[in-house]
């Protein structure tokens, strides 16, 4: 093995990378992993965390410590995108899904036996397949990564059970190095995840902290969707150059503002849940080349997202949680120059996050016969996607969004696969008592409203720095005032 203070991190940053510098902790996190201490690292979204794992599958050979970096991460087009990445900065990258043709499978199988790869992707559902399994535990992992760690909690924001699985893959593969990675998690969250991946809380931890120098936050009191809609307008129409987007929590309000705007000649792109995929895809991939610098949308959009230069998110609605407003304005200004949050905030959207709390946690007979319809009508649900399912369920209320929510409870659950058909998704395995028990869909939402309730406090809260009261949130004392939000600049 190599001396490691023969290895020069900056040199390989800057020949594989093409940068200069380490960013927030990515240089203390792999000072850590070379040292083969498991760490748990927390950095704002955007701020390079796939670096340290990337890093890692380069520098696996040289230290003498394993083959392969294995990412687990939790949707198939996070994974494909990050293995493009991965093999944009030159890499021996590929990953497996559920989307891959049977030969294409084997052949990706075969070479990850053959040590073919520095570094794979895969889903953490890939653990239960028993082909799959036998290659791994074969092949010496050199760092364990789980991506959107805090998916291991119940009470992170995205709990899925297949992730609350990952310890114990961890002791099946001998227990290589993990680098558990978040830009979300509050301090019980954190403390979950070392308890899983048996890291200690005390000494495993690495923060970025959450600063974001370069980002106004700005709360606007408001009475009324004509006020609001104007209000937006009007930013939108001071800076069309420039690049930003506008959250909606219905799809009914986005569309309305969609003819607002068309009324007013403005140009825009739209992206929700009941636009087909291939228009979905488009108008992102649009929105990410700058052809056009506006997009509406819900908050599913979003993951994966790294465009740099955009400079607006403003928000039609509050979101439910701090975390999730957090994640979604920490997609502005990743350049590091200014951007601007705005968040519009009617009262009477209180009762708009009320409603969706009720509908986001349906009960378990809701559940098995949205899995039932999937399972028994798949040749309708195929061809007419949602709609079909919504007029079965919820009679075609379309707030009522119940099925959606259902579907993503069982996509999570891993009852569901993602395929690429209208509908976005096959049945694979009928839920358990175990998911039921598991995961209490009563005490979730009584903690998600509670989450909701910090939200509301957060924004009337005029005494306290906006990004010092978040900071506070995710557990980061001592940080100091922004000197430029709502809070500190009135
Ligand atoms: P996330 O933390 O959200 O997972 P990514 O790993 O996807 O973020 O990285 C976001 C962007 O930051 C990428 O475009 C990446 O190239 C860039 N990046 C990573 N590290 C650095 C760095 N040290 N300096 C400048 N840009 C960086
Ligand atoms: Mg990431």
């Amino acid at each position: 093995m190599p001396n490691q203070n023969d290895l020069n991190l900056h040199e390989i940053l800057k020949k594989y990378f093409k940068l200069d510098q380490f960013r927030g902790v990515q240089e203390d996190v792999l000072q850590r992993l070379i040292k083969n201490k498991s760490t748990l690292a927390l950095m704002p979204t955007g701020m390079g965390k796939s670096l340290c794992y990337q890093m890692m599958a380069h520098l696996q050979k040289q230290l003498g410590f394993g083959d392969l970096v294995l990412v687990v991460s939790p949707l198939i087009a996070l994974m494909q995108d990050q293995s493009q990445k991965a093999l944009d900065v030159g890499l021996k990258a590929s990953f497996l899904n559920s989307s891959l043709s049977f030969d294409e499978k084997q052949n990706r199988l075969q070479k990850l036996a053959d040590g073919q790869f520095n570094i794979f992707f895969v889903t953490p559902e890939r653990f239960k397949k028993q082909d799959f399994l036998d290659i791994i535990t074969k092949i010496k992992i050199s760092l364990f990564v789980v991506d959107e760690a805090h998916c291991m909690s119940l009470w992170g924001h995205d709990f899925r059970p297949d992730y609350a699985r990952l310890g114990d893959v961890v002791k099946k593969l001998n227990t290589p190095t993990v680098l558990a990675l978040t830009a979300t998690a509050t301090p019980f969250v954190q403390k979950e995840i070392c308890e899983q991946l048996s890291l200690d809380s005390e000494i495993d931890i690495l923060t970025s902290g959450l600063e974001r120098p370069q980002l106004a936050v700005r709360v606007h009191d408001i009475y009324g969707e004509p006020e609001k809609f104007e209000q937006i307008f009007q930013i939108m129409k001071n800076h069309p150059t420039e690049s930003g987007i506008v959250y909606f929590s219905l799809i009914q309000s986005l569309e309305k503002f969609s003819a607002f705007l068309q009324k007013n000649k403005f140009n825009f792109l739209k992206y929700h849940g009941d636009l087909l995929p291939h228009q979905r895809k488009g108008n992102q991939k649009r929105f990410m080349n700058s052809e056009t610098q506006w997009i509406l949308a819900t908050p599913a959009f979003g993951l994966g997202i790294d465009k740099s230069d955009i400079r607006f998110v403003i928000h039609d609605e509050v979101p439910s949680t701090l975390e999730s407003y957090f994640q979604e304005i920490g997609r502005a200004g990743r350049d590091g120059k200014r951007a601007e949050a705005h968040l519009f905030y009617d009262e009477d959207d209180i009762s708009i996050q009320m409603q969706f709390l009720d509908w986001a946690y349906p009960d378990r007979q809701f559940i098995e016969k949205v899995y039932d319809l999937i399972h028994d009508k798949y040749d309708i649900v195929q061809q007419s996607g949602f709609d079909y399912l919504r007029e079965q369920m919820v009679f075609k209320n379309k707030k009522d969004y119940r099925v959606n929510a259902a579907v993503g409870i069982l996509n999570r659950w891993g009852c569901l696969e993602e395929v690429d058909n209208l509908f976005g998704y096959k049945a694979v395995e009928k839920p358990t008592e175990d998911h039921f028990k598991v995961e209490n869909q009563n005490l979730l939402k009584k903690e998600h409203q509670k989450k909701l309730l910090s939200l509301i406090q957060w924004i009337k809260n005029t005494n306290t720095c906006r990004m010092v009261q978040i900071y506070q949130y995710f557990g980061h004392d001592n940080m100091n005032d922004c000197g430029q939000c709502d809070v500190c600049v009135e």
